[in-house]
């Protein structure tokens, strides 16, 4: 008789993958983490491989997966534009191909299916701040194309298997997360703020600084994940998760210079290309259907971050 849930995490060894299979097994759960170890490691799951609840298997989400679950969190792609744009074929078939022998898996063994969506399937947003019914404002030919239309694409491939196979779907929309075990190298703000500030050298900001974002304690969206798939059938989101709390790049910088006690300078480098310049999650919908918000503050989940990395400076 089977008590446990198995519950298959794909890109499992990454950011946000690893913090979930940990709440997963600390739930009571049997984990399968999938991972072709592109951007994540082996230590980010290194305290869960001796767990018997839990398997780490090396598979890339592109080919075909068979094996027997009762959910699926299909979290496998690169998040940062410097690793998705690494091999940016690569990264549309991740999450196209990805999406499509994930949502065949769901639909063979009944299982239900959360997709790790994101706030760039809003582009460069005219509306402000995002609510779900925005259709948004993406360069479908840009260098963050490949990441943004994956994303969309598999947002549709997750509706249509709904609509057509009747497969248990739930999209998340996620925006900014930082915390512990983002990648050193992966050149995301926060990791790139800290590490900069604890190494003495300078902050660089793109653009003028003036960019706004909103950033999630990685905790608080993991929770949100576990409420999003705790939700009945009917509901499927799409539904923002993140931190409402919006601020400039260039307060970030001087506020982790603040925390850190850095001596860091500012400079100032170009902006890249498409870089949104607001972006912002409503979160009337999670609130409503979920019960959630973030409970961290910037300034407790930066602490926490930091001295994550301090081991790698
Ligand atoms: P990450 O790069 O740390 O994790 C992605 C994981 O997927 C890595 O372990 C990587 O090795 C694995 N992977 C990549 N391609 C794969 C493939 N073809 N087959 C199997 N595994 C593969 O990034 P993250 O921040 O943990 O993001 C996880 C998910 O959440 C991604 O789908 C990302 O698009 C989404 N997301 C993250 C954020 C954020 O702020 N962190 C925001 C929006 C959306
Ligand atoms: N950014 C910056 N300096 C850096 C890294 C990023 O000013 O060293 C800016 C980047 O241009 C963007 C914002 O910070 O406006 C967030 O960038 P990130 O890559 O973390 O995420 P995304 O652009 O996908 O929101």
């Amino acid at each position: 008789m089977q008590l446990r849930k198995r519950v298959l995490v794909t890109g499992g060894a990454g950011f946000l993958g690893s913090h979930l299979c940990e709440r997963l097994i600390a739930a009571g759960n049997d984990v399968l983490c999938v991972d072709n170890y592109f951007t994540g490691t082996k230590d980010n799951i290194g305290a869960l491989l001796t767990n018997p609840h839990f398997e780490a298997m090396r598979q890339d989400v592109t080919f075909p997966l068979y094996v027997e679950v009762d959910e699926i969190f299909n979290l496998a792609c690169p998040a940062s534009p410097i690793h998705y744009q690494f091999d940016p074929v690569a990264t549309t078939k991740t999450s196209v191909h990805g999406a499509i022998n994930m949502l065949g898996l769901a639909k063979r063994v009944k299982a239900k299916i959360m997709q790790a969506s994101t706030s760039e399937v809003y582009g460069d947003p005219i509306e402000h701040p995002q609510t779900e019914s925005y259709r948004g404002n993406v360069n479908p030919i840009g260098p963050r194309a490949c990441y943004d239309e994956g994303k969309r694409c598999a947002e549709t491939l997750f509706f249509d298997y709904h609509r057509q196979h009747r497969v248990r779907i739930k999209v998340a929309r996620i925006f900014n997360t930082y915390g512990p075990r983002m990648h050193p190298n992966d050149g995301r703000v926060v990791s790139n703020f800290v590490l900069q500030a604890l190494r003495g050298q300078p902050i660089t900001l793109y653009g003028s600084g003036s960019q706004t974002r909103a950033f999630c304690y990685v905790d608080d969206l993991i929770e949100g994940f576990l409420r999003l798939m705790g939700t009945g059938d009917d509901f499927t989101g799409p539904v923002n998760l993140g931190n409402p709390v919006e601020i400039p790049v260039k307060e970030l910088a001087e506020r982790i210079i603040k925390l850190t006690g850095s001596s860091s300078t500012l400079v100032y480098k170009p902006l890249p290309q498409d870089d949104p310049t607001q972006r912002c999650p409503d979160i009337t919908l999670a609130k409503s259907k979920l019960g959630w918000e973030p409970t961290v503050p910037l300034e407790t989940g930066l602490k926490r971050t930091i001295d994550y990395f301090r081991a790698f400076v």
